[in-house]
């Protein structure tokens, strides 16, 4: 095996080193199908996910933005027994696809998806008492910052909160950029960095991921 090519990206000299997973090559097929982006998390991150929730032995996840399930099945995957996760999705289309594809994974029995507007899943989850030990946001990139702070709210002491694509391309650090995203994504980095309850990590590779614990 030859992983060294001439050109090729950190990212992908990492692919080359593991083999194919074929459930989640699946998921990706599934997406396409049914007409979903191509926009699942890095699968770098998501073998990260697993891990994450491995070594945290966190039971209760909360997932907002499903898409496809691609994340789901990485968060699932490491959950023990008795684990569950919660997934929040806006779109039916979104939430059917990504339920079908955890009955694929055999991982259906640990979800549930709300569906719904993530903002107003939030706030029923807080009136409720709800509790999580790990969340995962990955949904509209404008409600970043809504969703930092709603993560603290639901998280229990010691609980990870972990964001996809905060980077945004590149764009959150090109002074020439602006939108409402770049704004909110800005606003949200810079919370998780100063955060007086949180204690973090970012990682630029991909898209970016940031990595918080609750103190
Ligand atoms: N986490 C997925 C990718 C999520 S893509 C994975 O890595 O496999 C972003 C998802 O967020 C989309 O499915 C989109 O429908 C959903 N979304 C966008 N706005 C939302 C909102 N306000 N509430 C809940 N979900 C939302
Ligand atoms: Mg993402």
């Amino acid at each position: 095996m030859n992983e060294a090519k001439a050109g090729q990206t950190a990212e992908q000299y990492i692919e080359s080193l593991y083999p194919v997973d074929n459930m989640l090559e699946t998921v990706k097929l599934g997406c396409a199908y049914n007409g979903l982006p191509d926009i699942s998390v890095a699968s770098g991150y998501g073998r990260l996910l697993t891990l994450l929730v491995t070594v945290s032995g966190a039971k209760r996840l909360l997932e907002i933005g499903a898409l496809g399930g691609y994340s789901g099945i990485c968060l699932a995957r490491g959950l023990g027994e008795g684990g569950s996760l919660l997934s929040l999705e806006i779109s039916p289309q979104c939430a059917a696809t990504a339920k079908a594809h955890m009955r694929v994974a055999g991982l259906a029995d640990k979800v549930v998806y709300r569906v719904g507007d993530a903002k107003d899943s939030l706030r029923e989850l807080e009136l409720e008492g709800a509790r999580f030990d790990f969340v995962f946001i990955d949904a509209d990139k404008g409600g970043y910052p809504f969703y930092l702070d709603m993560a603290v709210k639901l998280a229990s002491p010691g609980a990870l909160i972990v964001a996809d694509n905060t980077m945004l391309h590149g764009r959150v650090a090109d002074v020439g950029a602006d939108s409402p995203s770049v704004r909110a994504m800005r606003a949200f980095n810079r919370a998780i960095a100063i955060h007086p309850a949180l204690e973090s990590a970012m990682l630029p590779a991909y898209d970016g991921l940031a990595i918080a614990r609750v103190k």
